[in-house]
């Protein structure tokens, strides 16, 4: 029989990271660490940052270098091997055609002129990703509507995220191509690197994560997550009856209380019963050096 091998894929901010205002469990990311060792794991970071936000948080926070970054909310995907990334030219290509020709700046003038819409900070935007403040109060259906009408009329096929920063009081829209989603770049992860249904867990806390996170893949909501983004992960799953493909991490796995890191390593346990053993013990028993 095959041995079991796992592509564990986790949003950062608030998932794998404790920067919200609940507890970490002290032994949370040291079990991570070691977990990251194991050669049956393949660890995917999929998150809103950029390369320099990603090392940033990698260093500030003491993670694991992953495998593989899915980074720009899906336009990105790096591969990292002996400390190189090397940005994934197959998945540009995949991602390119739903913007029938155009580029950032085009798109940014189409929607110039769309109440309450600011374009984040230069460094958030990048060829294919348009990212937008709006205030968190905002008729969001109204608003999602009126920039999705002004795009069909280009030709132009996007994905519209809308998320809320709470920490700092923003609403946050990102205008994607369609295809380059964090759920396809995780479904053209697995399809490139042959990772089953079975063999794939993905681990997320908000609304940027919810296609992900009510897609049918195995996925983890961390404990920490917002009672509304908990509920509308749950009424999605809930419609589309698949239910057991959603882990809502309680805590309780190993002592811990389910929050961040804690709850991504109960989800996986939850759905890949093999990986407690690798969590709790570690990998080099089983391992020839
Ligand atoms: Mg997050």
């Amino acid at each position: 029989m095959a041995e079991t091998r796992v592509l564990l894929c986790s949003d950062l901010d608030r998932t794998l990271l404790p920067n919200g205002r609940q507890e970490e469990s002290p032994q949370a990311r040291p079990l991570l660490r070691r977990l990251s060792r194991c050669p049956q794991l393949s660890l995917v970071y999929v998150s809103g940052r950029d390369k320099s936000l990603l090392l940033d948080a990698i260093r500030d926070y003491d993670l694991p270098v992953p495998d593989y970054a899915i980074g720009d909310v899906g336009t990105t995907i790096y591969q990292i091997q002996d400390g190189q990334w090397r940005p994934w030219q197959a998945w540009e290509e995949e991602i390119m055609p739903d913007w029938a020709g155009h580029r950032h700046d085009d798109l940014a003038a189409v929607l110039q002129d769309i109440d309450h819409l600011t374009l984040q900070e230069p460094a958030k935007q990048n060829t294919f990703k348009l990212s937008y403040y709006a205030p968190p109060d905002t008729d969001r259906d109204a608003l999602l509507a009126a920039v999705e009408a002004r795009l069909q009329r280009l030709g132009v096929r996007a994905s519209l995220i809308w998320s809320i920063d709470e920490p700092r009081h923003l609403g946050l829209l990102d205008v994607l191509p369609r295809s380059a989603t964090k759920y396809h770049a995780i479904r053209f992860l697995m399809q490139q690197k042959g990772f089953s249904e079975r063999e794939t867990v993905f681990a997320g806390d908000s609304g940027n994560d919810l296609p992900a996170l009510t897609s049918g893949l195995q996925a983890v909501l961390v404990r920490n997550a917002r009672q509304d983004v908990r509920e509308e992960a749950l009424a999605s799953v809930r419609q589309k009856g698949i239910v057991e493909r959603l882990y809502i991490a309680r805590g309780g796995f190993l002592g811990m209380n389910g929050n961040y890191t804690a709850g991504v390593l109960e989800g996986l346990a939850h759905f890949v019963p093999e990986a407690r053993q690798w969590i709790e013990h570690g990998c080099d028993q089983s391992v020839s050096q």
